[in-house]
Parts: C-alpha cells; sequence; structure tokens
C-alpha cells in the first residue's frame, strides 16, 4: 500500500499549534518542514521567527530558530547567514511584522542581495492582536479599525511589498501563493523549495509571500475564509512567479 501521510522530522505533530481553527499558518507551517526534510537540511537550517501568531513556531519547528524584535529578523537573519554562510536560514514574518514595522529592514536587506529567505505571512490584518487594519488590508476590508470598510481616502491604498522588492537588484527569486486549495498548497511548497534552494547556490535574496487565512480576524468561518481569499484578496495579491533572476 503507498504511504500517503509522514510525519516530518522538522515539524512534531505532537507539539502545539496555537492557531484558531481554520488558521493557515500551520500549513505553512507543514509546507516549510516537508521542504526542510526533502532537503536533508534539518540540522543545517535556522529560522528567525518574528512578532505574530507564528511566533510559537519554534516550539513546533524541529530545528534551530530565534525570536527577533519585532521587525527586526532580516537584521538578525543577516547576521545569521553573514556568520554561517552554510546554513539554510530564512525569517517567518507576518504582513504586519514586514510591510509595517520592519519595511526600513526588508528594503535594505533585500537591496543588500542578503542570501537569507523571507516568507511573509500575508493574512491582511494584524490577527495577533485582534484583526485591526495592517498596511496589507484590501480595499473595503472591514476590521475593528477600518469599521466602514477600508478607504483609500482615509487608510490609504494596500501595500504590495512583494512587488516593491521584486524591482530591487538584489532580489533574486520573489513568489506570491496562497494557501487555500490543495493545487495551491502544492505550488507553495514548489516555490519555497525553489527560494531555498536559490539562496543555496549563492545568487542572493529570495522571498516568498504566502497568502493565509485568518478566520478570527476576518470574522469569517474557515470555509468563507479560504472563499474570501480566492475571490477578494487575491485580486489585489494575485500569485504566481514576481522575479525568477538568471543564474
Ligand atoms: S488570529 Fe488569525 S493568524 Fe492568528 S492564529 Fe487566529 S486565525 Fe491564525
Amino acid at each position: 500500500m503507498d504511504q500517503v501521510f509522514k510525519q516530518t522530522t522538522s515539524a512534531a505533530l505532537k507539539s502545539r499549534y496555537d492557531y484558531c481553527a481554520g488558521c493557515g499558518h500551520g500549513i505553512a507551517v507543514r509546507l516549510v518542514a516537508e521542504v526542510i526534510d526533502e532537503l536533508g537540511l534539518r540540522g543545517q537550517t535556522v529560522g528567525i521567527l518574528g512578532v505574530g501568531c507564528y511566533s510559537t513556531n519554534p516550539v513546533t519547528f524541529n530545528f534551530d530558530c530565534q525570536f527577533a524584535l519585532h521587525g527586526r529578523a532580516p537584521a538578525m537573519a543577516t547576521a545569521v547567514k553573514r556568520l554561517l554562510p552554510d546554513r539554510l536560514v530564512f525569517t517567518m514574518q507576518g504582513d504586519g511584522d514586514l510591510a509595517a514595522i520592519g519595511t526600513t529592514e526588508i528594503v535594505h536587506a533585500a537591496t543588500r542581495g542578503e542570501r537569507f529567505t523571507v516568507l511573509m505571512l500575508n493574512n491582511a490584518n494584524f490577527g495577533e492582536t485582534g484583526g485591526h487594519m495592517a498596511p496589507t488590508t484590501v480595499i473595503g476590508q472591514r476590521t475593528p479599525s477600518t469599521p466602514n470598510g477600508r478607504d483609500p481616502e482615509i487608510h490609504g491604498y494596500p501595500t504590495r511589498i512583494t512587488e516593491m522588492l521584486a524591482l530591487l537588484d538584489g532580489a533574486k527569486y520573489v513568489a506570491r501563493v496562497a494557501l487555500d486549495k490543495p493545487a495551491n498548497i502544492m505550488r507553495a511548497k514548489a516555490a519555497i523549495k525553489k527560494a531555498f534552494e536559490i539562496q543555496l547556490s549563492g545568487q542572493g535574496f529570495t522571498m516568498v509571500e504566502v497568502l493565509t487565512a485568518c478566520p478570527s480576524g476576518w470574522r469569517l468561518t474557515p470555509v468563507e475564509s479560504l472563499k474570501w481569499m480566492s475571490e477578494v484578496q487575491m485580486k489585489t495579491y494575485p500569485i504566481g512567479e514576481l522575479k525568477v533572476a538568471a543564474s
């Protein structure tokens, strides 16, 4: 009989997943763990965690991890990768951590072409602190701080930070993926693996933005959340590879 499910060694199911029902973060964790297992790099990996609901991941990931101050994961990843260039180094940051608090950090890390990978979990709100508006909140999206929906006249436009970073010469691979359905989840895994492989080839900065569901922040059921991601969020944040630099 074919084996259809296997536990990863890079993340343990027996560990806690402190996520709400229907949260997409757990899928992202699983994909990262699968890729690291497949690359055989569990002992050579360092994950740098920003501040958000995903900050609990070091109790789930079964490899070296480090917390960073809010928005400062790229600075820490820069240091780790420069000191230990043979390691696979990635940051896991939310859209608030990366596109609000840490905008300066990420822009300059990408400009310098730092050889680590950024995984940005974009759920279009500050989920951990109650679901209020983030730079990535889409036009019309209702949050506790935009109760009538995000209005560009009052709140400005959504920040497409991934498109901005793709313009920088130091960025060698930039993609956006979504965790809304099985086919896209498999594409997400392929993009994460490609980013890690390009990092390991020493070409430069790599990034994958991952659209993840946040039923609690969006005030939707898990099923409604996946529909909203496909029908609304992905209109502002279309998925695909934004940049694949020639090696
Ligand atoms: S608040 Fe949102 S991002 Fe945070 S655990 Fe709950 S569903 Fe996930």
